[in-house]
């Protein structure tokens, strides 16, 4: 089910102008394709956020979360700031999210020797990251096959809440375009306390899988937009729908 594919091919960021085409063309119906209804109910999202075309961070101050009434307010709003990254606040969904990078630094990749237990800077923690840097896509903190070992790893997850009675049409799960993503909207998951949330996403690392913790335990966390362009690898955070096979050089392509 995951493809390892030796590969010359090798990633670039999204210019500008590509940016401004996707959101001006593509960007509507890829929403539509990939979203779950929490999301398409653009008013009951709590917060929308961007990282704009100077790589600052676009969010409300605190009591004054940015919210749009229309998908067209949405969309304007990513076009005028140039969006590399664009968000959505998940409230109350369970929600989860492994990085390709953290797969890098902490987990098993047969490509080259993890790093993130070496002090940050020293030179055998520079030598890991330049050797990962030198693998396909080139000049990425993460080699292909940490991407595809992020997505099983969130087919992991999913199973595990399959396994305690979740319906499957309540787990999404997503190629964010350098990593996965699992968003549950089941009562019994997005009811559970910061606690639990806590609990679980400590769990989960425990058992191999090095999640980012905050994304599932913290409070006002936001999440990558179903359908939006990831700008540093030009890239779209696709949804991976059940049986279908992950391609780490065709999935998620404009
Ligand atoms: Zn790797």
């Amino acid at each position: 089910m995951y493809k390892w594919e030796p590969t010359h091919v090798t990633w670039r960021p999204a210019s500008q102008e590509e940016i401004h085409q996707f959101y001006n063309t593509k960007f509507q119906f890829l929403f539509e394709q990939n979203a779950s209804s929490f999301i398409k109910s653009i008013r009951t999202v709590p917060e929308w956020a961007c990282i704009d075309r100077n790589e600052k961070f676009i969010r409300g101050t605190l009591g004054k979360a940015i919210q749009f009434q229309t998908f067209d307010e949405l969309k304007n709003f990513l076009i005028e700031n140039g969006a590399i990254s664009a968000y959505y606040g998940t409230g109350s969904l369970f929600t989860v999210d492994i990085d390709a990078k953290d797969v890098a630094k902490y987990a098993k990749c047969e490509h080259h020797p993890k790093f993130g237990d070496l002090k940050e800077g020293s030179p055998e923690f520079i030598s890991r990251l330049d050797y990962i840097r030198n693998l396909n896509p080139r000049n990425y903190p993460y080699c292909f096959n940490c991407i595809s070992l992020a997505i099983k790893g969130i087919h992991k997850l999913k199973q595990i809440l399959l396994e305690i009675g979740i319906p499957e049409n309540e787990i999404l799960v997503y190629f964010s375009g350098q990593g996965a993503h699992l968003e549950c909207t089941y009562p019994r998951m997005t009811e559970l306390k910061k606690e639990t949330r806590g609990f679980l996403a400590s769990y989960f690392t425990t058992i191999g899988i090095p999640v980012d913790k905050v994304v599932t335990y913290g409070d006002n966390r936001v999440l990558r937009i179903p359908g939006s362009l990831h700008g540093k690898v030009n890239r779209i955070k696709t949804l991976l729908k059940p049986g279908e096979e992950f391609n780490v050089i065709t999935t998620g392509v404009i």
